[in-house]
């Protein structure tokens, strides 16, 4: 369907003398033409990196992006369609937000973020640095005072307002996802749902944050604690939830008084901007909440900073395992109090008492999500011996069946991959299994789209020696292992240093729920494959990191119990 598009639009655009197709887009409605630039874009992408790469293998391939003229051709297109294809166009923003200021880099300097479905540039937003981010925590640190003497109530009706504001604007925070991710729209909608809902949740949370009146042991004495905002949290983020994960650290932080310093991913910094312009809106006062935009050659020095000032007492990060480890031990320069939300290798067993129509709906809800860039996505599909022909065999006619492309194409199912990066590692994963003995019983190989689209994949014996045992593959590849006994699945599923979330599947439900007590894992799944809500805690054991974020107990990662002790009472 893409590749039709793409090709009547680019004979149409050749019907057309070159200065007027320009006249022509220009006088189509603003959908229709963000569409056309889009279609125009790929077009042009497929020039230098064909749509049927004429030399397309089955080996390794790294992904390629425009370059020269063509970018820029492309760039003064589509960052003006991209701004009108928005309701509110006031929501695009290409500055950073510091200390209530839509502000650029000290050093001038500017990087591009792009559409991974299109390689087209959709903005340049501020390259920043050290200094840029010593200046949010300084404004962050001054103005933590007026935020933290606010009333929990106060407080929470401003994140009431951003709630609502996120809310209104669904359908544009679910364009500049997609835009920017290539997660498919419908997704996006659901990702800004889930990522109101954290704003909604802390909220109302803001003013449950009790402390407590202990009975003394001794006479004439009152103890009691209270709750008190830990002060500055710097809050760094992936590309894959670039909203979510933002609202899952930010609200509770706020809620509890805390102003936050952002780092959002290089790729994915539109739509943190879009949430801070929303936040401004919202009445968050200048200081409390600052978005700092930078490219990934600057991703260890601003790190750094926030990881080793002391005007940062909090750090709350959500990505690789490798990253976190760097964090934690940066940040223990300064002791700082530490949430780490970090990889996962999810195990998701399959009994053969399981009901087989619903543990493949689990599979294909939480594996393909995101095209499976989402980290409790299950990594090792264990399916027991007696139902494992069956299991594998309808896995794969539904994942042969998914439907990929742009994520703004109605229907699609599976967007790109986020980057080259992202490619090359699944490739990777895909050739070292099926090296060692894997069938691919579906996919396996660059989707014909080209770029960074991957098919969806089954492969089927796949054996513990192989990367996608060992290694989160974080793409649209089901691996599937066989197991015959109970025993052996829990020891699958627990030989990982991993420990995120896993998913168990049985007819039995005392199975099911033996086996979930057993896994080492922070979140499982029995029978169920979508887990994730704001009422709940999420978070891993082992090297998938510390702290929980979400229901109740997220808030308590921004606050500190002080005990008081009150003598001499007679
Ligand atoms: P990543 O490389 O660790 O990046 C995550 C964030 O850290 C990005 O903002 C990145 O910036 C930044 N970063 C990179 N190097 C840094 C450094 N030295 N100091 C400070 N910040 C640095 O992770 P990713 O590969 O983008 O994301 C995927 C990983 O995140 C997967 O392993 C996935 O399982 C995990 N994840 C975990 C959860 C969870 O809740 N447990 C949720 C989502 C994702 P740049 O973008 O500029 O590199």
């Amino acid at each position: 369907m893409l590749r039709h598009l793409v090709r009547r639009t680019s004979s149409i655009r050749a019907a057309f003398p070159p200065d007027s197709w320009q006249a022509f887009t220009a006088c189509l409605p603003r959908t229709s033409r963000f569409m056309v630039g889009q279609l125009d874009a790929v077009a042009a992408s497929a020039a230098l990196h064909p749509i049927h790469p004429p030399n397309h293998s089955r080996g390794l391939t790294t992904g390629t992006t425009l370059t020269g003229n063509a970018a820029s051709n492309i760039h003064a297109a589509s960052a003006e369609s991209a701004s009108e294809f928005l309701d509110d166009p006031g929501l695009l923003r290409d500055e950073a937000y510091v200390n209530g200021k839509w502000v650029k880099a000290k050093g001038g300097k500017t990087y591009e973020v792009t559409d991974p479905a299109t390689h087209v540039v959709i903005a340049r937003v501020p390259s920043m640095g050290a200094a840029d981010t010593r200046g949010a925590i300084e404004a962050a640190a001054a103005a933590w005072e007026g935020w933290k003497q606010k009333t929990p109530k106060q407080r929470g009706d401003v994140l009431r307002r951003w709630y609502d504001l996120i809310q209104h604007h669904t359908m544009d925070l679910a364009k500049i996802l997609t835009l920017e991710n290539g997660k498919p729209l419908a997704e996006s909608r659901g990702e800004v749902g889930y990522g109101a809902s954290f704003v909604e949740f802390y909220a109302e949370e803001a003013k449950r944050t009790y402390g407590e009146v202990i009975p003394s042991p001794t006479p004439g004495r009152r103890l009691v604690t209270i709750k008190q905002p830990v002060g500055v949290a710097a809050l760094i983020t992936p590309w894959n939830f670039p909203i979510a994960m933002i609202t899952r650290k930010a609200a509770p932080a706020l809620a509890a008084g805390c102003p936050v310093v952002i780092k959002p991913a290089e790729d994915t910094p539109l739509s943190a901007l879009a949430l801070a312009e929303l936040a401004e809106r919202a009445g968050v006062p200048p200081g409390i909440l600052n978005v700092l935009t930078c490219p990934r050659e600057h991703a260890a020095e601003v790190g750094l900073e926030l990881s080793t000032s002391l005007n940062v007492r909090k750090l709350s990060f959500t990505g690789s395992t490798k990253v976190g480890k760097i964090l934690m031990r940066d940040s223990a320069s300064t002791v700082k109090k530490l949430s780490l939300e970090l990889g996962g290798n999810a195990p998701l067993i399959v009994f053969d008492d399981a009901d087989i129509e619903n543990a493949i709906n689990g599979v294909l809800a939480a594996k393909f999500r995101n095209a499976g860039q989402t980290c409790v996505s299950p990594n090792r599909l264990l399916v027991q011996s007696r139902i494992y022909d069956e299991f594998v065999s309808t896995l794969a006619e539904k994942v042969a069946n998914l439907q990929v492309g742009h994520g703004l194409q109605p229907g699609v199912q599976i967007g790109p991959l986020i980057n080259p990066g992202g490619l090359e590692k699944v490739q990777r994963h895909v050739h070292d299994a099926v090296k060692k003995g894997a069938q691919v019983v579906t996919g396996g190989d660059l989707h014909a789209l080209g770029g960074t689209f991957f098919e969806p994949t089954v492969l089927g014996d796949c054996r513990p020696d192989m990367l996608v045992f060992t290694e989160e593959t974080f793409g649209p590849v089901c691996s599937v292992f066989k197991f015959q006994a109970e025993a052996e699945a829990i020891e699958m599923a627990n030989a990982t240093p991993f420990g995120l979330a896993a998913y168990v599947f049985a007819g039995d439900v005392g199975k099911g729920w033996r086996v979930a007590e057993a896994i080492e894992a922070g979140m499982v799944g029995v029978n169920e494959g979508m887990i994730s809500t704001a009422v709940a805690p999420f978070g891993g054991v082992k090297e998938s990191g510390v702290g929980r974020e979400g229901a109740k107990v997220g808030i308590d990662e921004y606050l500190e119990t002080k005990y008081l002790c009150l003598g001499s009472f007679r």
